[in-house]
């Protein structure tokens, strides 16, 4: 499949300088003389390059070296006054700018994967052998940067083919078998560009899915894989594509198949759209939100033994278990028939984190739900400002303890339902109620 003779050589300076900002032009510009001085040959690769031709704006610079890139990274951090951090392992470095600015610098390396899934072994290489390592050919182009043939495209595999056709297709059919990391890329790019799957590459994501290949994943790996999936700009159109190719149900068989909890998750769109007009405390992590909707309709213990089975990291699981929790209270006390006062809304509000404020107007879907919690980050929330203080309360003669937490929860409900307005009322109400 791969032909170095055959590898376009277009020339893309003209279409670097027209595209990129001046200040990244003139970056590549150093990098170019650095390299030259360095007598190593350079390349840009990867994403950047494949942005470039999609006329995609894209700050991530990714290097290849042939030869020793880290000593390279370290003449770029000189010249630049960065700092260069380094994985010897690897041989892969990243150089942090003055202006905070990354440049990922990496040696032209060959991979070998001892067995699917786990990480690859790698050697020095040049940088045929390096694309000819990568996910997909739209993937697997660089620009070289300095010495003959510098500002031309290298492009072994038809990369630039498949963007204008449109088409996400792997280098070589083992390639879900040793990285399964790249079924849940496939998708991404996918859903991202709205590309299609070749049919090639989609049969051989399918026989690694049906062969369970994703479990060999590392749980950190499997996890990362699916919040970049999930932090994409159309998550669910990433979710559907992953219950469609019986994704979700590989690592978490008893993710419902209940219709109307994949109308409430198409849903979340729209609810976090709503939620961007009111002054939430916190912004939801948009991510999270989505990956919790998928565990949100199971059951109790359906949803413990998910959370045994894939031992996601404890923060994760504690997250989650709090806002199930406070969701399942908040969705009961709202179904009550009466009004509830507006102490009580801001009871249900105050504990709910901002992604489980979103999942619950999900799951509820109801005018009057919306209201309370509107109410709640317009209104209520700033009217709880106590005026007293702990102090103010001993310089009433009050004896400090767990009486001060229930003057504090009177004075908040008496201010929320515009009982008391002012510190004079408060004063009052605590004489009134506590100390007689
Ligand atoms: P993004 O815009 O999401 O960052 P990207 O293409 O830059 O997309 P990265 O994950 O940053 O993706 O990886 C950089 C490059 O490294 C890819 O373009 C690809 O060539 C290569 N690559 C990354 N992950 C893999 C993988 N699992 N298998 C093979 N090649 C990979
Ligand atoms: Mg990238």
């Amino acid at each position: 499949m791969f032909d170095k003779k055959n590898g376009s050589m277009k020339d893309v300076k003209g279409l670097m300088k027209k595209q990129l900002q001046k200040g990244q032009m003139a970056l590549l510009n150093s990098i170019a003389q650095i390299a030259d001085r360095a007598d190593v040959n350079v390349y840009v690769a990867g994403g950047f390059v494949r942005d470039l031709l999609l006329n995609i704006q894209n700050l991530d610079i990714d290097l290849v070296v042939e030869g020793n890139g880290i000593d390279f990274a370290e003449t770029l951090a000189s010249e630049f006054n960065g700092i260069a951090k380094s994985h010897a392992r690897f041989g892969t470095s990243v150089v942090i700018l003055k202006d905070q600015s990354r440049i990922d610098v990496a040696m032209a390396r060959m991979e070998y994967y001892p067995r699917s899934g786990a990480l690859p072994k790698v050697e020095r290489s040049s940088i045929d052998k390096d694309l000819s390592r990568r996910d997909f050919t739209v993937n697997s182009m660089a620009i070289k940067l300095n010495g003959q043939g510098a500002f031309c495209l290298i492009d072994f595999f038809n990369g630039e083919m498949d963007l204008k056709a449109g088409f996400i297709r792997v280098l070589h059919d083992r390639s879900f078998i040793e990285d399964p990391c790249r079924i849940f890329r496939a998708i991404r790019f996918e859903q991202r560009f709205k590309f299609s799957i070749e049919d090639q590459t989609k049969a051989s994501m399918k026989n690694a899915i049906e062969s369970n290949l994703i479990n060999q994943l590392s749980r950190t790996r499997l996890m990362n894989e699916i919040k970049l999936l999930l932090k994409e700009p159309d998550p669910i159109g990433c979710v559907d594509r992953m219950q469609e190719l019986s994704i979700l149900q590989n690592f978490a068989p008893d993710i419902s198949n209940d219709d109307s909890h994949w109308l409430a998750m198409k849903k979340i769109d729209s609810v976090l759209a709503w939620g961007e007009m009111i002054p939430m405390l916190k912004k939801p992590e948009i991510w999270f939100v989505y990956f919790h909707g998928l565990f949100i309709a199971m059951e109790d213990a359906a949803f413990e033994q998910a959370m045994e089975r894939l031992h996601f990291p404890d923060k994760i699981s504690s997250r989650m278990r709090s806002d199930r929790a406070h969701i399942v209270k908040a969705k009961r006390d709202l179904n009550e028939r009466r009004e509830p006062k507006p102490s009580k809304i801001y009871d249900i509000f105050s504990k709910l984190s901002s992604e489980a404020v979103i999942l619950l107007l999900v799951a509820c879907s109801s005018e009057r739900v919306n209201r309370y919690a509107a109410l709640y980050f317009n209104q209520y929330y700033m009217l709880a400002k106590i005026k007293l203080t702990s102090d103010d309360l001993i310089e009433m003669g009050m004896e400090p303890g767990p009486i001060f937490s229930d003057v504090f929860k009177a004075l908040r409900d008496a201010r929320i339902n515009g009982q008391v307005v002012s510190r004079d009322e408060e004063v009052v109400l605590v004489e009134s109620q506590f100390l007689q």
